[in-house]
């Protein structure tokens, strides 16, 4: 049975995206009470970064603008759905930098790992935050592995929609893999399509799978035989987003515990050796949530 590291901060409650925001504290308080109750994990501590370290994957001039943006007047970033409150900046800093001690604890022996996070990242790209997010914590861990040795990332997003931030960040890179099923016909729109592969030296090393509405388990299963065969990756980072569930109103895909159970499998038989780190993206029914990442989480100790 695997040690477990599991990462979570009661701070990552404090960003505060009001009345009737479906993106709410209750997400990471709930499933830290089910690893509570029900796991023996390892505590991997949250840290508090610098705001310089951001500059791995932002540009300045942006984080500069959430850093001052509540005492500035902000209050959301582009559109509605992503909210700026008096805390947000502190605490999308925290979540995007705490991932240095998910490397810290791989490089210390540890195999696998779940990072309870909040706000999630997917969509952050280097200039703006989106779609609930405000900075990229993937890719934030990705370059943080990086700089631990772990040359060559490869990104798995199961989100049910399409990472468009990690996408960016690292689409001319040939040393960070982006692979990515998620529904067509949602949120963002305009980014995933199939034919976008990457470009310069980073061709070849984007893989999109969008799909249909009304996705079945054993469609999104058969996905995950696509993962790149020939990327001789040190890492595996997962933007585990479980709004793809069929509880979920935020898309039209029925994945049931038994498919996502399917998924996580062959994702951890895919890493084989190599580490392992599920950072939680979307998943707004809070029972659909808790039940998806219990069964992520059973099987991570596997
Ligand atoms: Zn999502």
């Amino acid at each position: 049975m695997e040690k477990i590291g599991y990462l979570y901060d009661p701070f990552f409650m404090l960003h505060d995206t009001g009345p009737g925001h479906i993106e709410t504290p209750r997400r990471v308080e709930a499933i830290d009470e089910l690893v509570t109750e029900k796991y023996d994990f390892i505590p991997i501590p949250s840290r508090m970064g610098d705001k310089e370290e951001l500059l791995m994957v932002h540009d300045d001039e942006y984080i500069e603008w959430i850093e001052h943006g509540y005492e500035n007047g902000v209050r959301m970033i582009i559109s509605a759905d992503t909210i700026v409150s008096e805390l947000s900046y502190d605490v999308a800093l925290k979540a995007a930098t705490s991932t240095k001690n998910a490397v810290e604890f791989f490089k210390n022996g540890g195999k696998r790992a779940f990072l309870n996070l909040r706000p999630p990242g997917h969509h952050a790209e280097t200039i703006t935050g989106q779609g609930f997010c405000i900075f990229n914590n993937v890719a934030m861990m990705a370059r943080y592995a990086q700089e631990a040795g772990y040359a060559k990332v490869i990104i798995i997003d199961f989100d049910v929609h399409h990472g468009n931030g990690t996408q960016e960040i690292f689409y001319e890179d040939p040393t960070v893999f982006y692979f990515s099923t998620h529904e067509k016909n949602n949120y963002p729109y305009f980014t995933g399509s199939a034919d976008e592969t990457g470009k310069g030296a980073g061709l070849g090393y984007t893989k999109n799978i969008p799909y249909h509405d009304y996705l079945e388990d054993h469609e999104l299963i058969g996905y995950y035989d696509e993962l790149p065969k020939d990327f001789d990756f040190d890492i595996v980072l997962v933007s585990a987003g479980y709004d793809l569930m069929k509880e979920e109103l935020i898309s039209t895909a029925q994945i049931t515990f038994e498919g996502i159970r399917t998924v996580v499998r062959k994702i951890l038989d895919y890493a084989g050796d190599k580490p392992v780190a599920f950072l939680l993206e979307g998943g707004y029914n809070i029972d659909s949530l808790v039940k998806s990442v219990d069964v992520t989480l059973e099987e991570l100790e596997q």
